[in-house]
């Protein structure tokens, strides 16, 4: 008997697996086919610099606009591209769109994320060379972001990997830090220009707790390192008080816009006033 429900709950494990498995490959095709069928999209979210109340930069987040699902987040299609290898292409395309439009935004650097496996693809730098030169954007305009995860398997060929971007004049930030190894031999070792500080620390901050703790710690182990610190996942006015008063150079979050399209983002752009902090109310408190 035994056997028996364990033989049923095998096959009911194979069938599992089995519509696990369909769903994926169907999921694969798709993907394939939205690159050829231009169903992805850019989305661009500002940084606002905290001396200036200017916004400096903007995000490229990719989305895909499926036929029935709807827009699909990257978080739900960039590991499937990554395992199929289809992140290469996918990236490169990012890239080129989000050059391109930079160019429509002269006063903006703009940021693109590199998954690691565009990062161990031996073309990458060659590719980054022959977007800037068709594109013509400005190397300085142009920030890559990264994570920790690219320097961990590999460090000697990600150290020159960086070295050779650096050369062509782009810029290099580390993203999403704190959540990964975050060891601090990273920062010292390679070139970045930008420290991007995890949401998950922003979100957990009310002023006194670990989480802030740590925040003004890599703030001014930025400053220390001349690395300009940038907070992810800002959105409160709470949040944007605090970043301001601890020195951070530059947030981003939903509290001024979620990435948007291009054509919004131009209109948020023109509209853009600043916005203003309650240091003095912090001070009191
Ligand atoms: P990321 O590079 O850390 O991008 C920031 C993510 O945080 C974005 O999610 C953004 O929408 C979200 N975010 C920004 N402000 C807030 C906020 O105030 N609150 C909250 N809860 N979230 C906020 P998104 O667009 O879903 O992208 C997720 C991740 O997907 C990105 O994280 C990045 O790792 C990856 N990704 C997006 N576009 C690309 C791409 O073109 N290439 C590669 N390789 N990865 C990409
Ligand atoms: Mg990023
Ligand atoms: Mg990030
Ligand atoms: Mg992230």
């Amino acid at each position: 008997r035994a056997k028996q429900a364990g033989r049923a709950t095998y096959r009911i494990f194979e069938a599992k697996m089995d519509q696990e498995l369909q769903a994926r490959k169907a999921l694969e095709y798709d993907l394939r086919q939205a690159v050829l069928k231009h169903e992805l999209e850019v989305h661009y979210q500002p940084l606002i610099d905290l001396d200036s109340k200017s916004i400096v930069a903007v995000e490229a987040l990719v989305r895909w606009r499926h036929p029935s699902r709807g827009l699909v987040s990257p978080m739900d299609f960039i590991p499937l591209a990554e395992e199929t290898g289809l992140i290469v292409g996918i990236g490169e395309w990012v890239l080129e769109k989000a050059c391109t439009q930079a160019l429509s935004w002269p006063q903006l650097r703009v940021a693109v994320n590199l998954s690691p496996i565009q990062f161990r693809n031996r073309d990458l730098i060659e590719t980054v060379r022959d977007v800037l030169t068709r594109t013509g954007l400005e190397p300085a305009r142009l920030e890559l972001e990264i994570t920790e995860s690219v320097l961990i398997n590999d460090a000697s060929s990600a150290l020159d990997i960086l070295n050779a971007l650096k050369d062509l004049g782009v810029r290099i930030a580390m993203d999403d830090f704190g959540t990964g190894y975050s060891s601090l031999g990273y920062l010292n070792s390679f070139p970045f220009d930008k420290i991007k500080i995890d949401r998950s620390f922003i979100g957990d901050m009310n002023g006194k707790d670990k989480s802030s703790a740590i925040v003004r710690s890599v703030i001014t182990l930025g400053q220390s390192l001349n690395m300009t610190t940038t907070a992810e996942g800002v959105e409160t006015a709470e949040q944007a008080t605090f970043l301001t008063q601890e020195g951070c150079n530059q947030i981003q979050g939903y509290y001024f816009s979620r990435p948007i399209a291009a054509d919004e983002f131009t209109i948020f752009l023109e509209n853009w006033t600043g916005f203003e902090t309650n240091l003095s109310s912090v001070a009191a408190a």
